[in-house]
This record gives structure tokens, C-alpha cells and sequence, in this order.
């Protein structure tokens, strides 16, 4: 049997180049390495973040290291414990555990105490202009900013001032306090940033303690320094942020972090922003942030995926240094691998057709055995019962058939999967001429689905007994948009004008009894459908099964429509 635990990731491969690095700092007898991962608690994690999980742990534990988990909590309008927790859940669930939990809440006081020493070392002042003026006195690109006329002040004034807006003499965007770089800096970043401005907002660990809150760019290269992280990844659009991280470091001469960039994950198909996730939500546009056509990592969990085919995604991706688009697919390759290794195998029929055995007596009942799992001999077998009313797939019965097709068609045979061979004599229909059953005649001899006689029956069909079938809700996910790119929209158009119709579809499902006894999150591959797992919202007699995916790359016959 194959070991379930072994993915991608122990296969050899290249390094890529944060191994690179690390490996060379190695040698160079640097032996400590220390990552985290720093999530912003105000949303739930998506697959990009799983991409950036996977890589921090990832590394950590391939060079005997620390991995933290760090909540970049300084927002407290946005944030909430319910995405910390989410946040931790998901973490866990994709199999790995940090060393420490921290907040950059938890720096505040540090923080505050530094922003004083920037003070009295003449690098910080407050300002007294509004967000918005600051904004238009920045300058642009090639014209250089204008200086606020607040920037002189003293620094016994401006070490007053700090002390009474933390104390809260002052409403919200009166006052806030900016670093001292230089206006014309051709890195627009580094033009006088805002350290901290004041919000009268209760945070949702430090409750009313402050009103005065840092911003992510002071916060967050100093939150590294804290935790002495060796390797502080983050994703490129953050290259342009690390001389700001670098010079707060240096002028504070705490402990040198290293940023480094790799390039964030995009996939086709696929929404990553959690402002626009967060809307899709609020709008009632999917369920939840769960729903399983979510790219979050709870709503994949929900679909079945496997926290193994997910690290295997994540190490195929790889790590790259320039922006790229991964296909859909390629998510979609790693959990059918997955799941292919490790899912029990069942019949279950989700577009019914009634076919009748004539020929079968009406009291008979008889138990066929099937195999679990083809490729895992240790999953054994399990005993379907059969009998003379059946269902079939409608798509597998054609009154005129074109050659090649080799399911069932009027005068031919096919055989049903582990039972007999059957032959169709007759077509029954409504009265609008919609076929409504098959009445057929069995091979006696034919048991486990083999002619006695060697003649060959080339198709194979699956089949629920209709005495015993368990009806089951079956939902049957799409991809959620139907453009591949939607980061940039047609003219006048938002994402939300690629929101795909058909992106589920729910129907009832007829399914072998043994299913009747599956718990919520178990996962099986309904022959030749696809791969299901059973979603929470099953109740006794009546299951849900949520659709992972079809057993076979219907990719690129839909990208073509
Ligand atoms: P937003 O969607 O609001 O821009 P974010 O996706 O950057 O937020 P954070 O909570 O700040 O969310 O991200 C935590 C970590 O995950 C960061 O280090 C970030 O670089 C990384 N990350 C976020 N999105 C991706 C992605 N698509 N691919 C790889 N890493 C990502
Ligand atoms: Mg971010």
C-alpha cells in the first residue's frame, strides 16, 4: 500500500531559491533559521496563504527551525477572533504547528516605547495635517513631496504631543505620527510615512487600552525583529516596503530581520483578495466563507480536499521569483492523486434511469462483493446488494447510439460493474416520449460480470440496486467565475459580472446503502463520477455529499467554450 503521508514533497527536486539562500548562510556556519507566518486577522485563509504556509513551515522544518505564527493585528476595525481562530484551525488541519503564537498586539507597548526613541532621536514627528492632506503633499513619482509645515517641531513638542494623543486628548485623524526620512525619496514609501494615527477603537485583545494605533509598515519589520526571525518571507509586492522594514531596524539597531520576495500565488478561476472574498460573503453570493466554491481553505476542506493534496500542490507551484498564473487544474491534479490513493470506492447514480431485469425473479435478492479500493488492497471489500429494479446513469443508456459507444443501446449488452451482464429488449416512455425505464434481460451465467461463453462485452456501468439505494442531496460544484483572469475586468466591469450561473448545481442521488453509514467529512470516489465527501449539512436518512471533483480533467474542454 501506499504511504497516505508521502506527497510531492519528498520527492527530489531542484532547490529553489529561499533553499538556496538558507543553505549557503549554512555553510557560511549561520545555522539558526526562524520564519512565521503573518496572517492579518480579518479574513479567512485562502489557498495562496496555504501556498505561503506550506513554504514558511515548510522551510522550518527541512532546516531543523522555528516557525511562528504571527497575527499582524493592527487594524482593529477590520479584525475579529473568529478569523484568529479560523486562522489557527486552518493552519493545524494542513499539518503544521507553530513554535509560538504571538500578536503584534502584544508589541504595542514596545512599539510605542520605540516611536518615542525615533522621537528624541529627531526621526519621528507628529503632524497635525489630515490623512488626506498628507496624501496630496506626497508628490508622485517624479515630483518630489512637500514637507509638512508640522515637520520641525521640537522634540520635547513632539514627545508631548505622542504622550496626549495616546492618552486621548484627540478625535480620530487629528493628529498622527510620521517617521523624518525624506520628502523627495524617490521610494514614494519612504516619504514621511505615518507611524501611528488615532482611532478611538476597541481592539479585539487590547479592548480600550489604546487609541493609537501602528501602522502595518511600522509594526510589522519591527514585529520580525522581535521574534529574531531569520527569513521574513513575503510576497513581492512587498519588495518596495524592505527599505522602510530596514531603515526603522537600523535606526532602532534591533535585531536585523531579512525580508525576502517570492511571488504570490495566482490561480485561474480563482478570487484571492479577502476584501472581495469578505464581499462575496456579505452579499449572500456564496453561503459562507465555507461554502465549498470558496478558494478558502476551510471551504476546501468542506469539499474534500486533503490538507496532503494541498501540500502537494503547494510544493508543485513551487517557489518563484517573477508573477505567474497557475492553472486550476493543477489544484485539482493534486487531490484527485490523493484521493485516488486513499478513497473507498462506491456506487452511487446521480441522473437515474430505472432499468428493469425481466428475467430476474421478483423475491431474489442477492449480495455482490466489490472492492474498496483498487489500489490499496488493505481497504478490502464490501458486500452491494442487487436485485431485479436497478438504477443506471441516464448518460449511460443511448437509443441511437453513434459507433464506439459501448454502454447500453436497444438489442445490446453491457455489463453492470461487479453483477451480470445485461441486454436491453425494451424501451419504456411517457407520454412526451422521455424514456422512463429499460426493461432488460440478465445473463444467469454471467455472475461477476463475466460471459461464460468468452463473448465480449466491452462497456462497464455502475448501478444502485433501487430497493436498497440511500437518496442523498449531491451538489455539484463549477468553478465559482467563468474568467480565468479577474484582475482585470473588461471595461466597466467588476469580478463580480464573471460570477458563473452554473457554479452548483444540486441533485438527487441514488447511492449504495453501505453510505447510509458515512460520517460528515468522509470521502469516496463514486465509480467512474468523481470524488464526494459528505458535508455538514447531512442529517440522519437524508445525506449531503458535496462534489471535490470529476474523476477526469474536464479542464480543457470547458476553458474552450
Ligand atoms: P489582502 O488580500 O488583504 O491583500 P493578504 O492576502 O496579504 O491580504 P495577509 O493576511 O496579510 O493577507 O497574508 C498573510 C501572509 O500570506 C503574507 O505573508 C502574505 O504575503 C501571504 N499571502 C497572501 N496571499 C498570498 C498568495 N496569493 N500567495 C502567496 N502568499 C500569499
Ligand atoms: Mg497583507
Amino acid at each position: 500500500m501506499s504511504n497516505p503521508n508521502e506527497t510531492a514533497a519528498s520527492v527530489e527536486r531542484p532547490l529553489n531559491f529561499l533553499e538556496e539562500i538558507i543553505e549557503e548562510s549554512i555553510a557560511r556556519g549561520d545555522k539558526r533559521v526562524q520564519t512565521r507566518f503573518p496572517p492579518e486577522p480579518n479574513g479567512y485563509l485562502h489557498i495562496g496563504h496555504a501556498k505561503s504556509i506550506c513554504l514558511n513551515f515548510g522551510l522550518a522544518k527541512k532546516y531543523g527551525g522555528l516557525c511562528n505564527l504571527r497575527f499582524d493585528d493592527t487594524n482593529p476595525v477590520k479584525e475579529d477572533v473568529e478569523y484568529v481562530d479560523s486562522i489557527k484551525e486552518d493552519v493545524r488541519w494542513l499539518g503544521f504547528e507553530w513554535a509560538g503564537e504571538h500578536y503584534a498586539s502584544d508589541y504595542f507597548d514596545q512599539l510605542y516605547e520605540w516611536a518615542k526613541e525615533l522621537i528624541k532621536k529627531g526621526l519621528a514627528y507628529v503632524d497635525d495635517q489630515t490623512q488626506e492632506q498628507i496624501r496630496q503633499t506626497r508628490g508622485t513619482v517624479t515630483v518630489p513631496g512637500t514637507e509638512s509645515p508640522w515637520r520641525n517641531r521640537s522634540v520635547e513638542e513632539n514627545l508631548d504631543l505622542f504622550e496626549r494623543m495616546r492618552a486621548g486628548e484627540f478625535g480620530d485623524g487629528e493628529k498622527v505620527l510620521r517617521a523624518k526620512i525624506d520628502m523627495a525619496h524617490p521610494n514614494m514609501l519612504l516619504r514621511d510615512p505615518i507611524m501611528y494615527r488615532i482611532l478611538h477603537s476597541e481592539h479585539h485583545r487590547t479592548g480600550n487600552k489604546w487609541c493609537i494605533y501602528p501602522m502595518y509598515d511600522y509594526a510589522h519589520g519591527e514585529s520580525d525583529s522581535i521574534e529574531r526571525i531569520t527569513h521574513s518571507i513575503c510576497t513581492l509586492e512587498f519588495d518596495v516596503h524592505r527599505p522602510l522594514y530596514d531603515w526603522f531596524i537600523e535606526k532602532l539597531g534591533i535585531f536585523p530581520s531579512h525580508q525576502y520576495e517570492f511571488a504570490r500565488l495566482n490561480l485561474t478561476y480563482t478570487m484571492m483578495s479577502k476584501r472581495k472574498l469578505l464581499q462575496l460573503v456579505q452579499e449572500g453570493i456564496v453561503t459562507g466563507w465555507d461554502d465549498p466554491r470558496m478558494p478558502t481553505i476551510s471551504a476546501l476542506r468542506r469539499r474534500g480536499y486533503t490538507p496532503e493534496s494541498i501540500r502537494m500542490f503547494a510544493d508543485k507551484v513551487g517557489v518563484a521569483k517573477r508573477d505567474n498564473v497557475i492553472d486550476l487544474g493543477l489544484l485539482e491534479f493534486c487531490v484527485r492523486e490523493d484521493l485516488n490513493k486513499r478513497a473507498e470506492r462506491r456506487m452511487a447514480v446521480l441522473d437515474p434511469l430505472k432499468v428493469v431485469i425481466t428475467n430476474y425473479p421478483e423475491d431474489k435478492q442477492e449480495t455482490v462483493e466489490c472492492v474498496n479500493n483498487p489500489e490499496d488492497e488493505s481497504a478490502g471489500r464490501r458486500g452491494v446488494p442487487f436485485g431485479r429494479e436497478i438504477w443506471i446513469e441516464r448518460s449511460d443508456f443511448m437509443e441511437n447510439p453513434p459507433k464506439k459507444y459501448y454502454r447500453l443501446s436497444p438489442g445490446g449488452e453491457v455489463r453492470l460493474r461487479y453483477a451480470y451482464l445485461i441486454r436491453c429488449d425494451e424501451v419504456i416512455r411517457d407520454a412526451e416520449g422521455r424514456v422512463t425505464e429499460l426493461r432488460c434481460t440478465y445473463d444467469p451465467e454471467s455472475a461477476g460480470g463475466k460471459s461464460s461463453d468468452g463473448r465480449r462485452v466491452k462497456g462497464v456501468i455502475h448501478w444502485v440496486s433501487a430497493a436498497h439505494a440511500v437518496r442523498a442531496e449531491v451538489r455539484l460544484f463549477d468553478r465559482l467565475f467563468t474568467r480565468a483572469s479577474l484582475d482585470d475586468p473588461e471595461e466597466g466591469k467588476t469580478f463580480l459580472d464573471y460570477l458563473n450561473p452554473e457554479s452548483l448545481r444540486k441533485v438527487t442521488g441514488y447511492l449504495e446503502p453501505s453510505l447510509a453509514e458515512a460520517s460528515v467529512g468522509d470521502k469516496f470516489q463514486f465509480e467512474r463520477t468523481g470524488y464526494f465527501c459528505m458535508d455538514r449539512d447531512s442529517a440522519p436518512g437524508r445525506p449531503v455529499f458535496n462534489r471535490t471533483v470529476t474523476l477526469k480533467d474536464s479542464w480543457a474542454k470547458i476553458a474552450d467554450k
